[in-house]
């Protein structure tokens, strides 16, 4: 094939074991932990949303390194929201509950980064999101660790510090809906292809970070996500 431009670069994302995963699609969870959908001024269990962002959106860092985060054009308040990342491996239409473990490669700690000023202005007016949530380097993520290491995650704290200082703690056993159900809905959707990364959604205690901030964003069993906003 002869392409009429230079073709773009694949993204991919750092493995512990070695190698590259390459990102097909980033899906992300909306409201998906209960203190946070409170925070986000909802009550009530409600199916899960989902929304997207461009796989050329991660920002991946290796382990051991800081990721360097150039703070976005157009907002005035930048949002940390840490999450668990999936990161499919088989890909399918309508998945069970039950068969959706089968279809995850395995997990990483990631960042939901979120232009919240222009998100909520979006809400308000009953637009999409994406200048909120889809722009450049808004999906830092950590080296991604194989299943086969782990095992299935149900249950470990998830926490975010900026500068040394406590942000948000929860635990992925308080998520509304756990990843096999998360991939179960997703699935109905859209169909997953290997590549496809999953941002699980955020426990509670968003709030915004500045030019010069250090975020850490960490997952029990996945090690700590360092990046810098510059
Ligand atoms: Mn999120």
């Amino acid at each position: 094939m002869s392409f009429v431009i230079s073709a773009p670069p694949v993204p991919t994302v750092p493995v512990t074991t070695g190698g590259e995963f390459p990102v097909h699609r980033i899906y992300c969870v909306g409201r998906n932990y209960a203190e946070h959908a409170r925070e986000m001024g909802h009550s009530d269990r409600e199916p899960p949303f989902f929304f997207m962002k461009p796989a050329d959106a991660v920002l991946p860092v290796a382990r051991g390194q800081t990721g360097a985060m150039v703070y976005p054009a157009l907002t005035s308040n930048l949002h940390h929201e840490v999450e668990l990342v999936v990161a499919i491996g088989r890909g399918g239409r309508d998945i069970a509950v039950a068969d959706a473990p089968g279809h995850v490669w395995g997990y990483a700690v990631g960042l939901d980064m979120t232009r919240r000023d222009l998100q909520g202005e979006m809400k308000k007016q009953g637009r999409p999101w994406c200048i909120g949530k889809a722009f450049e380097q808004s999906a830092p993520i950590g080296p991604l660790h194989p299943v086969a290491g782990t095992g299935w995650l149900e249950r470990g704290g998830i926490t975010l510090a900026v500068n040394g200082e406590l942000r948000q703690r929860g635990d992925l056993s308080e998520l509304i809906w756990n990843v096999a159900e998360v991939i179960a809905e997703l699935s109905r959707a859209w169909e997953l292809q290997p590549g496809d990364l999953i941002y699980t959604g955020t426990p509670a205690g968003v709030g915004a970070v500045v030019r010069g901030d250090v975020m850490e964003a960490a997952i029990d069993g996945l090690g700590t996500l360092r990046v810098a906003v510059a």
